[in-house]
């Protein structure tokens, strides 16, 4: 919110509960310290020019409870979508846990880099299947099974040579190196989705959406 308002995060965590300021501090609203208390959300509110159903729906610490809550992750807010707001700088935001990569700008947001896809558009395709199963299973079993699909690495001599020839493409077309654990990441995502989905399918209840 900070960012939005143009703002340091100071200027804003100076005249809130001490809450803010410490999970602003670990970029992670929903950070273990502090309690979020009855008026929290109306002071951020008011600060910053905005009603109380804004933050409450756009921070997932203010919404109150995590029951029925989606799962999410913290990770920085695609460098494009900022921009077009005025945020130059790194943007702190929660995201649902299965969203990879920014579908407008087909940029992936891992946690320390973020990559354009146009040289791996067999990633764009996995983002899209990912989606598409969130939809149809739910977004927690869609995490569950895209954790186990990575522990059961597949060792086909085909899929290691897909992948070291995506890891390249990416780290070439960004100018990264193809051993980083981001590029890592996407550079397996398309057989990380694929085989989430057979493990998805083989799970599904009968009568279920697949
Ligand atoms: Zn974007």
């Amino acid at each position: 919110m900070a960012a939005a308002c143009h703002l340091p995060a100071s200027a804003i965590t100076d005249v809130l509960p001490q809450w803010f300021a410490s999970r602003a501090a670990a970029c992670d609203d929903l950070a273990a310290s502090g309690r979020l208390q009855p008026g929290d959300a109306g002071c951020l509110a008011a600060l910053t020019g905005v009603t109380e159903a804004v933050p409450c729906s756009a921070l997932p610490a203010l919404a109150g409870t995590s029951d029925g809550r989606p799962p999410v992750r913290a990770t920085r807010a695609c460098w494009r979508c900022a921009a077009r707001t005025g945020c130059n700088g790194p943007v702190p935001v929660h995201l649902p846990a299965h969203q990879k990569a920014c579908a407008r700008h087909r940029i992936w947001t891992g946690r320390a880099i973020q990559a354009d896809l146009a040289s791996a558009p067999d990633i764009i395709r996995a983002c899209q299947h990912a989606w598409r199963l969130a939809r149809w299973h739910g977004i927690t079993w869609l995490v569950l099974a895209e954790t186990t699909a990575r522990q059961q690495a597949n060792d086909a001599a085909h899929n290691r040579a897909m992948v070291s020839q995506r890891a390249a493409a990416l780290a070439a077309s960004n100018g990264v190196d193809p051993e980083d654990p981001d590029i890592a990441e996407a550079a397996r995502y398309p057989e990380t989705i694929a085989r989430a989905a057979v493990i998805l399918r083989s799970a599904a209840r009968p009568g279920g959406p697949e």
